[in-house]
């Protein structure tokens, strides 16, 4: 008898380079019968410019222009940020490089370059530090794209409603996890379990439509 051990494992390949991502990814599919696999080679793929002004546009451009590289397979990509409600929704499609100085006339590849998250952070704290409490609500807002062969198939949208701290609090998670208050269960989003943040986050609420979706 073959010993072999057949994966009977739906299969879908996350085109991130992020490995808070992926851990989020990682950790919303352990609780269904999902395999998440980074796509081949992907470090030395071109990189996608993510000029898009929605998250629904950069999702679709990266699932896109990634899938191309794994034929057959579908493949997700997400754009996500933070929106926070007394900055207009800023940072938003900025979030990934809000620290970065004005990058007006500069070229696509310098406007794409990400900044450090404790700048990002940091930006964010200054920016609100006359805004009281009550005011300085906020939403993690996460889209995802799954794409096969250079073809958007279906995008899904998950948030997290939530309010900015005056300080960083928690270690874990990254980004602006720290700064992100969670009412719901009284932690920031850096002081969540792997568990419970593919529980509460955007990234679980999207990666969950896109489960059902694909009817894992
Ligand atoms: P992008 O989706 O790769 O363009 O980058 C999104 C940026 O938004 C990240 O670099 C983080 O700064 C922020 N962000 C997105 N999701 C999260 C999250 O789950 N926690 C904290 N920060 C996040």
């Amino acid at each position: 008898m073959d010993s072999k051990k057949i994966s009977l494992k739906k299969r879908v390949l996350i085109a991130t380079s992020n490995p808070g991502k992926l851990r989020d990814f990682a950790g919303a599919a352990s609780l269904h019968d999902v395999e998440v696999a980074g796509i081949p080679g992907f470090f030395s793929l071109p990189a996608v410019v993510e000029d898009g002004l929605t998250f629904e546009a950069n999702a679709q451009k990266k699932a896109e222009a990634y899938s191309r590289h794994a034929p057959g397979e579908i493949v997700i990509a997400d754009d996500s940020g933070l929106e926070v409600d007394s900055l207009g929704g800023a940072p938003g499609v900025h979030s990934a490089r809000y620290a970065a100085p004005d990058l007006h006339g500069k070229p696509p590849h310098e406007a794409n370059r990400n900044t450090d998250d404790d700048a990002n952070n940091s930006r964010v704290l200054r920016e609100l530090d006359a805004v009281p409490p009550d005011k300085r609500t906020a939403r993690f807002v996460c889209v995802l794209a799954a794409a096969r062969d250079g073809e958007t198939l279906a995008t899904f949208r998950g948030t997290a409603e939530g309010i900015i701290l005056d300080a960083p609090r928690g270690e874990n998670g990254f980004g602006y996890d720290p700064l992100f208050y969670f009412p719901q269960i009284n932690k920031s989003f850096a002081e969540l379990s792997a568990e419970e943040k593919s529980k509460y986050s955007h990234r679980g609420a999207a990666f969950r439509a896109f489960l059902e979706w694909y009817q894992v």
